[in-house]
């Protein structure tokens, strides 16, 4: 029998940080499951979300964020309760969910996340954590390696023999690269930090830069195609940068406008897709394969739970390497 009360990591109405305390345990409910929560990531967008950043458009899909919200949209744990009894086999198995699939689909975006003890998540969410994956790399690859994976693989369309620039060597940009290195593709980092440099050459970056300017100047490298994890004026850089027919994608959510030059884009014939986490479970499964068998090996701190609001601070100044998980405590 569970406790009824938890720890949990709330976003509070006009708060910028978390607030974390005792909350009820969700009753679960026909379509939904409870999570025991194993371990949950963090990741930048939860500093936008923060900040008042909203995610809704003119046009298209409502992401809108309501508050008071359980935050942690990377979750991986054990099914605890089911709520019919149809779902009575998953009781006991491990399980993932997260990141952005479409509208109202996202832990601790759209409703309560994986920064608790216990998190519901519908049943169709899930997905199997296969043995030889542990519960940090499934969480971490619901959104940072899957996103990132959908990004290069699907959205830039990356193939074999390609020239790839990566910006940002964040938690996304770190799996991006590796992802463009296994796709056969020579990847080349861009990060303002020397130590996110360094990094990325030793996962496999052919060569790093601090800008994106300095990654095509005077004798630099030609890419087909660059996936942007920072967004805004590197984006603008990045349109100018790719070559001819290249394409740009964008995935950061770093600026909340952006200014192009339309001749770059014109005279160039180069595209500007935006990418969204991952429609494809297909895509998610393949990635959480990779991880079995040590293709994608994420880097990866556990911090405390209560040190959640610290963690955040060093992603916000860039001093995080790879991801940071909690370990949501268990009731005594
Ligand atoms: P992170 O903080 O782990 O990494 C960001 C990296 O960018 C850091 O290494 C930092 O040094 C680098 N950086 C910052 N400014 C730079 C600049 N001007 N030029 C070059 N490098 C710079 O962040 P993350 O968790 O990997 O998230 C990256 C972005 O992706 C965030 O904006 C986040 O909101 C967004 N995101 C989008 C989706 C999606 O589905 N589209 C999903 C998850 C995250
Ligand atoms: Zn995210």
């Amino acid at each position: 029998m569970l406790k009824r009360t938890m720890r949990a990591a709330r976003l509070l109405p006009g708060a910028t940080r978390l607030t974390i305390g005792d909350v009820a345990v969700p009753v679960v409910r026909p379509g939904w499951v409870l999570l025991e929560v194993r371990a949950a990531g963090l990741c930048h967008t939860d500093i936008h979300v923060m900040h008042g950043v909203e995610f809704s458009t003119k046009r298209g899909a409502d992401y809108a964020i309501k508050r008071p919200l359980i935050l942690g949209h990377e979750v991986a744990g054990i099914v605890v309760e089911v709520g019919s009894g149809d779902d009575a086999a998953l009781l006991g198995t491990r399980m993932a969910a997260g990141g952005w699939a479409g509208p109202s689909t996202t832990p601790g975006m759209h409703f309560d996340g994986g920064f608790a003890s216990y998190c519901l998540i519908p049943r169709g969410k899930l997905v199997p954590i296969p043995d030889a994956v542990d519960f940090d790399a499934a969480a971490v690859a619901t959104d940072s390696i899957k996103t990132a994976y959908t990004a290069v693989r699907r959205t830039a369309g990356v193939r074999s023999g390609e020239n790839v620039g990566i910006i940002g060597l964040g938690g996304l940009g770190m799996s991006a690269l590796r992802t463009a290195v296994l796709l056969g593709a020579r990847a080349y980092g861009v990060d303002i930090s020397a130590a996110r440099r360094d990094a990325a050459r030793a996962a496999g970056a052919t060569d790093c830069f601090e800008s994106v300017d300095e990654l095509t100047d005077a004798g630099g490298v030609g890419v087909d195609a660059i996936v942007d994890f920072v967004g805004g004026e590197t984006t603008a850089a990045a349109v100018e940068a790719v070559n001819e027919n290249g394409r740009v994608v964008l995935v950061g959510l770093g600026d909340t406008s952006l200014t192009i030059d339309p001749r770059a884009l014109v005279l160039g014939r180069k595209s500007l897709i935006g990418s969204l986490g991952s429609q494809n479970t297909a895509d998610f499964v393949a990635v959480l394969d990779e991880l079995g068998r040590a293709n994608l090996t994420p880097e990866i701190e556990v911090i405390p739970f209560d040190d959640l609001n610290a963690g955040y601070d060093r992603l916000s100044r860039g001093e995080v390497s790879g991801r940071l998980v909690v370990h949501p405590p268990q009731p005594a």
